[in-house]
């Protein structure tokens, strides 16, 4: 029956992936000049996007707020919600504004980083813009600074009043904006730069779902950020509406040294395999996306895995191996969601990116879930939750159902069930329009939404009868229900299994 269920790619009545029904694993694609028209973002929505990450490291508030502007009424017209996600720069360090050609560096070369702006002369001089006002007291002769990723880099030779000398060890062009990295060095850099405050509140006026921070190193940098979302809605006057996501971006070693208190603080979590592959050894990157997946998996919080996933296609229109088998192995792992960065943002193939990932999504998960024989994933329940969920998971295995039904009201019922990863789907009805967003971050969730229903035996005729409508379920089906009695009272109770008439 699964097998059914996961071959419907096939046979599906709309010819498209926009029903969601085929892939379990999520994707996040972010958006920018290759991904913001709603011509381009109908199609990534229609190959499987779910998720659209708004990067504030670049672009203006205008720019951003017309992208959103593209996706809701793209996402309203399609009729699947798409969770917005506002990444917030954090302490990232940059280079300044360079000619848009770049400016090439020569291995050997001697080049100075300052912090104010040197002007166009300082480029023919090689002096650099640091976004990074103390980086003279920070770092020490013989550390490494790498640029772009670590396709660039240098060493500190001196440092001179305000400016930082390095020879350039691994030379190339060097262009706006780009990321520079410190791994030798220890900085003292605040969590949330006065931008990122800035850039939150706007988030938070714009109605952003969930919002992502670089660089975290603490549980009290997301409980501080809470405070700030809170502060920012009280002034906006925002009452009674689900609380933003927080989205814990994994980069740095001293988040590795407290993932536990930081998964624990945070809703979700990012292996942000960029910068955490520059911070940290490379190859310690693998072991830590297992590890991460675990233990997100285990907490029901999102998890997703991000950068380099498709890097070949913001070039060429088809993937290398390595990345096909790199998009398989995070499914294996028990990712919640996948993430495109420039493939979408500003490659030359956004749509096939994403086509791209889907196919491989959807081939392994085809693949594991027909042959899965053992038992659910299960975690031990913690309280009555936890448990009704994985109740109802493990009687939708035992019953051989088709599809799982769960009602909720924040979202939080729908991810304890996520979390346990059943083998067949699982629709989540809810009545806020954030819960459903907000749950396209999670493995296997569908959400919809429904008129509020006064009993609990009305609810569960109405969301049959809308997915038959929408040819989700069909007459025949078994359903394995998770929910709960009087409607609007938070925490399910019950598991049912019904046969769709
Ligand atoms: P970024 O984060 O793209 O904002 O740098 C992701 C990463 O570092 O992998
Ligand atoms: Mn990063």
């Amino acid at each position: 029956m699964t097998k059914r269920i996961l071959t419907q790619k096939q046979t599906s009545h709309t010819g498209s992936r926009s029903d969601q029904f085929q892939k379990r694993t999520k994707i996040v694609c972010t958006l920018g000049p290759s991904a913001q028209t709603p011509e381009v973002l109908s199609e990534l929505i229609r190959e499987g996007m779910n998720v659209a990450r708004l990067n504030f490291s670049h672009g203006s508030h205008e720019e951003h707020a017309g992208r959103i502007r593209v996706v809701r009424s793209v996402s309203e017209k399609l009729g699947v919600p798409v969770a917005l996600m506002q990444d917030l720069q954090g302490p990232k360090i940059r280079v300044g504004i360079l000619p848009k050609t770049g400016v090439r560096l020569e291995t050997g070369d001697e080049i100075s980083f300052v912090s104010t702006d040197p002007g166009a002369s300082g480029v023919e001089k090689k002096v650099f813009q640091i976004t990074y006002a103390s980086l003279h007291t920070d770092v020490k002769p013989g550390e490494r600074i790498l640029m772009d990723d670590g396709l660039l880099s240098a060493r500190v030779v001196r440092v001179r009043g305000k400016s930082v000398v390095c020879k350039v060890v691994d030379g190339g062009m060097l262009y706006s904006s780009k990321g520079v990295n410190f791994p030798d060095s220890h900085l003292s850099v605040s969590p949330l730069t006065a931008k990122d405050r800035k850039d939150l509140f706007f988030g938070v006026q714009i109605g952003v779902d969930a919002i992502a921070l670089s660089f975290v190193k603490s549980a009290q940098e997301i409980h501080d950020m809470r405070a700030l979302i809170r502060a920012a809605e009280k002034k906006l006057k925002i009452r009674n509406s689900l609380p933003i996501l927080i989205i814990a971006k994994i980069e740095h070693r001293e988040a590795i040294e407290h993932l536990d208190e930081i998964i624990a603080a945070a809703d979700g979590v990012m292996v942000a395999r960029g910068d955490l592959g520059i911070e940290m050894p490379a190859e310690m990157v693998p072991l830590i996306q297992k590890d991460m997946i675990e233990k997100s998996k285990a907490a029901a919080k999102p998890v997703i895995v991000a950068t380099q996933m498709l890097d070949s296609m913001i070039r060429h229109p088809r993937a290398t191996r390595a990345e096909v088998s790199d998009i398989a192995n995070a499914v294996i792992d028990g990712a919640d969601a996948l993430m495109l960065s420039g493939e979408t943002a500003n490659g030359s193939f956004p749509i096939e990116a994403v086509r791209t990932m889907s196919r491989v999504i959807e081939h392994t998960e085809a693949t594991l879930l027909s042959e899965a024989n053992t038992p659910p994933w299960v975690v031990a329940p913690r309280g009555r939750d936890e448990a009704i969920a994985e109740a109802g998971v493990i009687l939708a295995r035992e019953a051989g159902a088709d599809a799982m039904l769960v009602t909720t009201l924040t979202g939080n019922a729908a991810r304890l069930v996520s979390r346990c990863r059943p083998l067949v789907p699982v629709f989540a009805e809810t009545d806020s329009a954030r819960a459903m967003r907000q749950m396209q971050f999670s493995w296997g969730l569908i959400p919809f939404s429904l008129r509020r229903c006064k009993t609990i035996e009305d609810l569960l005729t109405l969301s049959e009868k809308t997915l038959k409508t929408r040819k989700s379920l069909k007459k025949g089906d078994r359903l394995v229900v998770v929910s709960g009695e009087p409607v609007g009272v938070s925490g399910n109770n019950f598991v049912e299994i019904r046969d769709v008439r």
